[in-house]
């Protein structure tokens, strides 16, 4: 048996990291801020990984891959690039014995290395737009590293593209954000805000960021998935261009975006609780378990039954696993099958053959249910689609709860220091008001939402009193 897991209303860090190892998600490596992906947490991460992979491909997007190790001077040709990642970049500097001419950098993302190849692939109008996406892994130095939300190898995918003009690879930068927002809202079952990011917090090297940002159930925000409109700093910096149809020389313009492990950290703080993890049916690589409780004197007549069930719900499509392990008492199974967050779990033993009953229980509700054998298909699919929506629901309904307007700074200033969660405020665009924010409160602006309040607009900014520009989101964040 596992050992207990601190309550969320105890300590909710210690609850996540609790959690994330005794539900066997992760564990720590040998090197500090590195972690190890232990298979129940690949598992979820492969769910990811296809679900999206499918949603690029449908996008137009293609999948290749790029080198982990970067010559260093790369990043130097962007200089806004180099400024924002030369801090966190981890560097090779021999071969062996020998010392490197160059270091190379092992990449903290890919731009420079894919700018400097495309150079080589795009040449003619006819070779735009270039649509790529990489699954890699990358590495970024980490002073405060947590397992999945901060570690100095993570897992990702990041997309690179190429267009002819600016408000293509815009246009392309906004889609990919919302195709983030559906696979996270949807899949996910977290809600997001999506908008853009103000100039301090935007991607080094980017002329806009877009950002979707969900809430964590201590009310802190967490970026769930960046797109950037880069412009044509990256076509620039790696001369980068293409003949167009007038046969003269053009400038290259450029997106990119990215989601990572990272978003298992905002599964785990969105959804689970003081049992263990759950899982939205959707993402769970295991759906539904089959408990079946037996003796030595019966275990035939209950296993053959559980086999029936359990290749009745695989032909059926969905992800079922049967636990038929001796040796276990059906109240250990169960804590297990919960602290793995499985949907659904479906427990029987021979008095309920008998009455040809099964005994339901939802993962996301302590209560258990008796169902008609006869309706156990019917009663799967709609349980695992009612449980994914039910998680989405009450997901939102807390970051509406916990999304206040504010107008006025010691009000504001307040519902940090008292409340927390999200503050919908007005902001007059200038930097100094966001750094007199992040100094006082830690708190900063997560994103400028798409959809902005055109009244609240013509408000005052909660910071310094002068005519507000934006509508902003503000949070502390992870
Ligand atoms: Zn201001």
């Amino acid at each position: 048996m596992a050992e207990k897991i601190t309550p969320r209303a105890e300590d909710y860090s210690q609850w996540y990291i609790d959690l994330v190892t005794q539900a066997e998600l992760a564990d720590y490596a040998p090197v500090k801020g590195c972690m190890i992906i232990r298979p129940r947490g690949y598992a979820i991460w492969e769910v990811m990984q296809r679900t999206l992979d499918d949603m690029f491909k449908a996008e137009g997007v293609q999948n290749c891959y790029f080198p982990t190790l970067i010559p260093y001077s790369f990043l130097q040709k962007e200089a806004e690039h180099v400024e924002g990642f030369s801090p966190e970049v981890l560097t090779v500097t021999h071969s062996g014995e020998k010392k490197l001419e160059e270091p190379l950098a092992l990449r903290p993302t890919s731009e420079t290395i894919i700018w400097h190849t495309f150079k080589k692939w795009v040449q003619s109008h006819r070779d735009l737009p270039l649509l790529i996406n990489q699954w890699a892994n990358v590495f970024r130095a980490e002073m405060r590293p947590r397992l999945f939300l901060r570690t100095v190898e993570f897992l990702w995918q990041e997309g690179h593209t190429a267009h002819a003009t600016a408000e293509e690879a815009n246009e392309f930068a906004k889609r990919m954000i919302h195709v983030y927002q559906r696979f996270v809202e949807d899949t996910l079952a977290i809600p997001v805000m999506v908008g853009v990011k103000s100039d301090s917090e935007k991607f080094p090297g980017a002329v806009y960021t877009y950002s979707i940002e969900a809430m964590m159930q201590d009310g802190k925000a967490l970026q769930a998935g960046t797109s950037h409109d880069l412009g044509d700093n990256f076509g620039k910096a790696f001369e980068v261009q293409f003949q167009n149809k007038e046969g003269k020389l053009a400038p290259v313009y450029a997106s990119s975006w990215g989601v990572s492990t990272r978003l298992m950290g905002a599964l785990i703080m969105t959804h689970s609780d003081d049992k263990g993890l759950v899982l939205p049916p959707k993402l769970a690589p295991t759906q539904v378990v089959i408990v079946p409780i037996f003796k030595a004197s019966n275990k035939d007549v209950v296993l053959a039954h559980a086999q029936s069930i359990y290749t009745e719900i695989k032909r059926a499509g969905h992800r079922v696993i049967l636990d038929d392990k001796d040796g276990y008492s059906p109240g250990w199974k169960f804590a297990q099958w919960e602290l793995a967050g499985v949907p659904l779990r479906i427990e029987f033993g021979e008095r309920d053959m008998q009455s040809q009953s099964l005994v339901v229980s939802r993962r996301d509700r302590a209560e258990k249910e008796s169902i008609e054998a006869s309706q156990l298909l019917s009663y799967v699919e709609q349980t695992l689609a009612t449980m994914q929506n039910d998680l989405f629901l009450s997901a939102k309904e807390r970051m509406q709860t916990r999304t206040k307007e504010l107008v006025d700074y010691p009000a504001f200033t307040r519902y940090f220091e008292e409340e927390g969660g999200f503050a919908l405020a007005c902001w007059c665009g200038d930097a100094s008001c966001e750094t007199k924010v992040k100094t006082q409160l830690q708190v900063t602006i997560r994103n400028l939402p798409f959809i902005q309040n055109e009244e609240a607009i013509t408000g005052r900014c909660v910071v310094c009193g002068e005519q507000a520009k934006h509508q902003a989101i503000w949070s502390k964040s992870y």
